[in-house]
């Protein structure tokens, strides 16, 4: 009957024809981040309600009041009378208040009405969903909410345009990256660190390069030599006349960046970070040694924060000084040793296998450090990967059944703030599923994760929802029967988890999500994004290593699924990034992977040494280049090979290329060095091989390294070699006078092969 009634009104009066069922009003003279939330609800309000009728407890019209409004001073719901950050959304007869506390608070609730209500969701920087313009009838409503974590940080990559908005609808905080007002005052403000950054601050408050050489003793002492410098070396911490230097300098900072952030009319930053360098170098000078015996690594770190934090408190009482938690440091103080209550300690999870919950056996040590480093500290972060480093970032694993008991964890272990590391968006694993829960989950930890992602699936994948579902689940349950682990550089064979039989179910339900969506050109885009690090799984496993002494029996049917799949990769991967910014070096990236994921390798004959041995043939394209300025794969007539890893070694300014060479093997899942052999100078001119003294049981994840930079890597982890014995060589040649004497060409090592020989029965 209604609409029949409006139907006749309308005609009987055209000038209703326009007539709106909303009004959205904001204070006399808006602050700018008010007039962000009015034009944001009038844009998407325009899309979602459009001409049909919005009614709030059966009252239509209704008129939002955005902001101080008078209706908020009425409400005593001004955004000075509220909680930071706190938001509200309360109808008053035919009215919907929208407000909040300090500056952000009225975007969170313009934000939460369109998204709780609305069902607008911000996916990423470039999709978002907001449903077809359609009548909306609600209820009276009266909601409130503030976030559970105070600090809500998420580093991103390869942005899109108006990137900084997509974290503000998402009610995050800060935006990654550096700077003083990375989200600018129309967008709330951040809460954010101080100059000169939030991570690895000693060598950018005290610079190596500016003080190494009037003040080497500022620096840490390592095997009897001063080394400083961002990946090289760390401070002195019981240097006095450093402690005084680095706090005048904190000083200086603070006092600039109040007066640059008063001339932005922005809020100052609270937080300053004095952290360590990116690097294990700790000082082992007398002074340092005895703290870290008393204290442990931390505890001598902490030691000098605090005297820090004390003196910066003295002049600015609201400020935080906060310190990594990192490598030799995550381990809690002991001794007596805590932080004081102006400090935050930033703990780093580097050690958790990602594809599990925090609540597993393998994520033990790091649970441990959480629940022991808040005996230690009032405040705590956490500074978190969503990312894995390696070549392989974007293979599969299905973190995000996890999420709710890792969120949950650090909740209740007073975790104040997590920066999540989740850059790569063009190639990470299911990014805009795990970005969605962790901000949800940043609000709230206590929201039921299953729930959440049945949300993301249905909105995201529409009819292909439940198969794209299943493929999630199947491999969560493929990890937990498996015992899968993928750690933060995890190798590519990390990802035999999924066995072939796991992966040719996958590809079937893929099939099925595809053909659900045939019809659906956004969707089936999105299916087959999401396919890709199945798909690029497939190919490397689709490639076996080269056994000599063996014929090998392929497996026809799984060479099908694969060339099905590298036949996707070609066509369509690349219309993924179409449209984004700065797209080219991700085309080219996409290019390149898929010239190695095809490469039909030519074996090459077996050396004379190993005529009749049995053994695994790796050629310098297996290999991994974890110093991509001064390795680089070159063409190489001299080798059998034709091809070698060359290491250009005046690159190094540690000499980590010098003699002597070094060969070891690394036991990643156990952080242990298994074996480590140097040779003291070139067997002779041209390859030659070198081999470890003794026969070596493979590790289950794990590499083998070259040089004493270890930035050549073999990846072992591979099922079919790992925990099994071999002697291992490597076909090495030196060049240069370095190496010998009469030489005069550049100074170079070349690898062309690492052989993995079974032993002689
Ligand atoms: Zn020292």
């Amino acid at each position: 009957m209604r609409s029949t009634w409006s139907l006749i009104a309308l005609l009987g009066m055209p000038s209703l024809m326009m007539a709106q069922s909303y009004f959205i009003k904001g204070p006399e003279a808006p602050k700018p981040q008010e007039k962000t939330a009015i034009q944001e609800m009038t844009d998407y309000l325009a899309r979602r309600i459009g001409d049909k009728t919005l009614s709030i407890g059966g009252k239509t019209p209704v008129t939002f009041q955005i902001g101080d409004t008078e209706l908020a001073r009425e409400q005593k719901c001004l955004s000075s009378e509220l909680e930071d950050e706190r938001w509200v959304i309360r109808s008053i007869g035919d009215q919907i208040l929208i407000n909040g506390g300090g500056t952000r608070g009225v975007l969170y609730a313009a934000y939460h009405f369109l998204e709780d209500f609305c069902d607008i969701h911000w996916w990423s920087d470039y999709e978002e969903y907001v449903p077809e313009t359609s009548s909306l009838t609600l209820d009276t409503l009266n909601v409130t909410g503030k976030p559970a974590f105070l600090y809500r940080d998420i580093y991103r990559t390869h942005r899109g345009p108006d990137s900084v908005r997509t974290a503000v609808r998402n009610r995050l905080n800060r935006d990654g990256g550096e700077g003083l007002a990375l989200i600018s005052t129309e967008l709330g403000g951040s809460f954010t660190y101080g100059s000169p950054s939030h991570a690895h601050t000693f060598d950018r408050y005290i610079p190596f390069e500016k003080f190494g050489k009037d003040h080497p003793e500022f620096f840490s002492l390592v095997k009897g030599k001063r080394i400083g410098g961002q990946t090289q070396g760390q401070l002195c911490l019981t240097n006095p006349e450093l402690k005084q230097l680095f706090l005048s300098q904190i000083l200086k900072n603070i006092k600039q960046d109040k007066e640059i952030a008063e001339k932005k009319g922005c809020l100052p930053p609270r937080i300053y970070e004095v952290s360590m360098n990116d690097n294990r170098n700790i000082c082992t000078c007398e002074q340092c040694n005895a703290e870290v015996e008393k204290y442990n690594p931390s505890g001598h770190y902490l030691n000098f924060v605090n005297w820090i934090a004390g003196e910066v408190s003295k002049t600015y009482p609201d400020i935080y000084i906060s310190m990594l938690a990192y490598f030799y440091n995550e381990p809690p103080p002991k001794g007596g040793a805590r932080a004081a209550d102006n400090v935050i300690v930033k703990l780093c999870d580097t050690r958790t296998n990602q594809a599990a919950s925090i609540l597993e056996k393998d994520n033990k040590v790091f649970l441990d450090f959480l629940t022991s480093w808040k005996n230690y500290a009032k405040n705590l972060f956490i500074w978190d990967y969503a990312i894995i480093y390696t070549n392989v970032t974007g293979y599969p694993f299905a973190s995000e059944f996890h999420y709710g008991d890792l969120y949950r964890t650090y909740y209740e272990n007073n975790v104040m703030g997590i920066f999540w590391e989740h850059e790569r968006p063009h190639l990470a694993d299911f990014y805009e599923l795990k970005f969605f829960l962790e901000t949800k989950l940043f609000e709230d930890p206590y929201q039921d994760v299953n729930k959440l992602i049945n949300l993301f699936m249905d909105r995201y994948y529409g009819a292909a929802a439940e198969y794209i579902l299943a493929y999630r689940h199947a491999i969560d349950d493929a990890r937990k029967k498996n015992d899968g682990f993928i750690s933060w550089f995890p190798p590519a064979a990390a990802f035999h988890y999924l066995t072939k039989n796991d992966i040719a179910k996958c590809q079937l339900l893929f099939d099925k999500a595809e053909a659900a969506v045939a019809d659906d050109k956004v969707r089936f885009a999105r299916v087959r994004h999401g396919r890709v690090g199945l798909d690029r799984l497939t190919c490397y496993i689709a490639n076996p290593l080269i056994h000599q002494g063996i014929t090998q029996n392929e497996d026809q049917p799984f060479k099908k699924l694969a060339s099905s799949a590298f036949k996707r990769l070609a066509e369509t991967r690349a219309s993924w990034v179409e449209n984004w910014i700065n797209n080219k070096g991700i085309l080219q990236q996409f290019a390149n992977e898929l010239a190695m994921l095809s490469s039909e390798i030519d074996v090459i004959p077996a050396p004379p040494e190993l005529k009749d041995r049995q053994f695994y043939d790796f050629y310098p394209t297996h290999f991994q280049n974890h110093d991509t300025n001064a390795l680089k794969l070159v063409d190489d007539a001299e080798s059998p090979v034709g091809k070698a890893m060359r290491t250009e070694v005046d690159q190094s300014i540690m000499k980590y290329y010098d003699l002597p060479f070094a060969i070891g093997v690394y036991d990643q899942r156990n952080t242990k060095t298994l074996i480590s052999t140097t040779f003291e100078k070139p067997a002779a001119k041209g390859y030659n091989w070198y081999k470890l003294p003794r026969i070596i049981h493979l590790p289950k994840d794990g590499y083998v390294y070259l040089t004493r930079a270890w930035t050549t890597k073999l990846d072992v982890s591979n099922p079919e070699i790992a925990e099994k014995d071999f002697e291992i060589w490597a076909s090495v040649k030196f060049t240069g006078p370095k190496f010998f004497a009469d030489s005069t060409d550049k100074n170079y090592i070349y690898i062309d092969r690492i052989v993995l020989v079974e032993p002689q029965k």
